[in-house]
């Protein structure tokens, strides 16, 4: 199986220092939702692991998160895309839980989920904490300098072997270029 794990807020959609609390304020980075349909085309299954602490800060609720989730399928759904699976760590940052990335919990629920081993599956972050999340679980870090990305890039200790694109449709391509280029 060939899977990808990619952040949501600054890699997929827009960041917003005052959270993402609606649908309306979920905007699609330019060409993040082509290269998601790219990945599908491929044969790609296209998963996302996002912290959502607003919902334990009492930002918004249960049922927003899951509207905004909608008209993202929605979405990449229209442009010929697929996202398989959204797990979201819902908890606030001082609540020790075992999802909130750098944490790699959310990615051993993948894994278990999908029954997938993660090992060198691309995963796609604009913050530090994705990479590490990302690398803990065996993954394949790059970072997108869309969202929080070029701070991120700035401040360094990128796990080792970081790749680092100008946005999602450059690490899709790169991605799928090299494959093209495995296969031969
Ligand atoms: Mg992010
Ligand atoms: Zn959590």
């Amino acid at each position: 199986m060939k899977l990808i794990i990619l952040d949501r807020d600054g890699v997929i959609n827009f960041d917003s220092a005052q959270y993402i609390k609606s649908p309306e304020e979920w905007k699609p980075i330019p060409g993040s939702l082509e290269a998601i349909a790219r990945l599908k085309q491929n044969g790609y299954r296209v998963v996302v692991a996002t912290n959502q602490s607003g919902i334990g800060r009492g930002l918004f609720d249960m049922d927003t998160l899951n509207r905004i989730h909608k008209k993202m399928h929605k979405a990449a759904f229209e442009l010929g895309g697929r996202i398989d699976a959204i797990f979201y760590c819902p908890h606030a940052a001082d609540s020790k839980c075992e999802c909130r990335k750098p944490k790699p919990g959310m990615f051993k629920r993948i894994a278990e989920t999908l029954n997938a081993d993660l090992n060198g599956v691309a995963t796609i972050g604009d913050s530090l904490r994705d990479l590490q999340a990302g690398a803990a679980a065996g993954c394949r870090p790059m970072l997108v300098l869309t969202g929080k990305g070029e701070k991120t890039r700035d401040e360094g200790d990128l796990p080792e072997g970081t790749l680092i694109f100008a946005n999602l449709a450059a690490a899709v391509d790169h991605l799928l270029s090299r494959e093209t280029k495995e296969k031969k």
